[in-house]
């Protein structure tokens, strides 16, 4: 599922900095980040048709790094000029709060840069617990995201014509929020539900426990339609999430079949799970194996650390 080097048509109906109306109250801008982790790119949500204007995950500045440089992660080389495609899609209007779903590189950086240009707070998740539990940051966070004001739990903002409810999904990072727009009963899903690819939880932060326990809790409400952060909308939310969930204890299944013919590492399960997939996500395939087994060894099922793994 990558756009770099896939041989069919660009797998988005616009272009990076165009702006597209999906429904009277939220309009969707690409940003020039697409890689096999982000898709055709991040989306940025505009909510509001009024004069008050709420934009969710502004996504990335742009590192300045090369594509080829083995530091750069999650599409963020790739940002330049998404604030001013932001901006121009506000046009007259006023941004009145910018919300971040979590503090990937992809998602939150160009908050502090959108704030300066329009005096907009920026509010919802919260920072990174850097040092919780050991060291939980990677490559991939923001380390300078620093909201004004961090949203619990069913929480709300509003402006003209909206009102955003954070709906709080740990998993794929520990500060995942959803945002569930009111008026619609549409839900602003970041990277925790996405059509195009399954979440990445990769540990320390990500956890798998918490990200099933997340998928859930959407699966036991009852919105219309999904806009993620990357990839198409999803019109039958319900569905979906069933899917990932089944979808995860069926790898769960794998990793213990696979154990009980012996002790396994990561690689050789990955290996033998996932066939045929970009040698470039190999890497993060492992990590969701890794958040699998930590699972399942808090549950006694298997033991092992982070080189070999068996049944206990
Ligand atoms: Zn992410």
């Amino acid at each position: 599922m990558s756009p770099v080097n896939d041989t069919r048509p660009w797998p988005d109906s616009i272009c990076a900095g165009e702006t597209e109306q999906h429904e009277p109250l939220v309009r969707r801008v690409l940003a020039p980040n697409p890689s096999p982790y982000t898709f055709s790119g991040t989306q940025t949500w505009l909510v509001g048709a009024g004069e008050e204007i709420a934009v969710i995950d502004p996504g990335p500045t742009g590192s300045g790094k090369s594509i080829g440089d083995p530091s750069v992660v999650f599409g963020d080389a790739f940002g330049y000029g998404h604030v001013e495609a932001i901006l121009r899609a506000v046009g007259n209007a006023r941004v009145t709060a910018i919300l971040c779903t979590h503090t990937h590189r992809d998602h939150s950086p160009a908050a502090a840069p959108l704030k300066a240009a329009t005096g907009a707070p920026i509010i919802g998740c919260a920072p990174l617990a850097l040092s919780d539990d050991g060291p939980r940051a990677d490559s991939a966070f923001d380390p300078d995201y620093a909201p004004d004001r961090v949203l619990a739990d069913g929480e709300q903002i509003s402006g003209e014509g909206w009102t955003l409810t954070a709906v709080a999904t740990p998993g794929h990072t520990s500060n995942h929020l959803c945002y569930a727009l009111e008026e619609s009963r549409a839900l602003f899903t970041g990277d925790h539900v996405m059509a195009w690819s399954t979440s990445v939880v990769s540990p320390p932060d990500g956890d798998m426990a918490a990200y099933m326990a997340s998928l859930t809790k959407l699966y036991q409400r009852s919105d219309r339609i999904y806009y993620p952060a990357h990839g198409p909308a999803v019109t039958k939310p319900q569905q979906l999430v069933r899917g990932m969930l089944g979808h995860r204890k069926q790898r769960e299944r794998q990793i213990l079949r696979e154990l009980e013919k012996g002790p396994r590492d990561i690689p050789a399960m990955v290996a033998v799970m996932y066939k045929g997939l970009d040698p470039r996500l190999v890497g993060a395939a492992g990590r969701s194996v890794l958040a699998h087994l930590y699972d399942l060894r808090a549950r006694a099922m298997v033991a092992g650390e982070d080189d070999l793994w068996g049944l206990c």
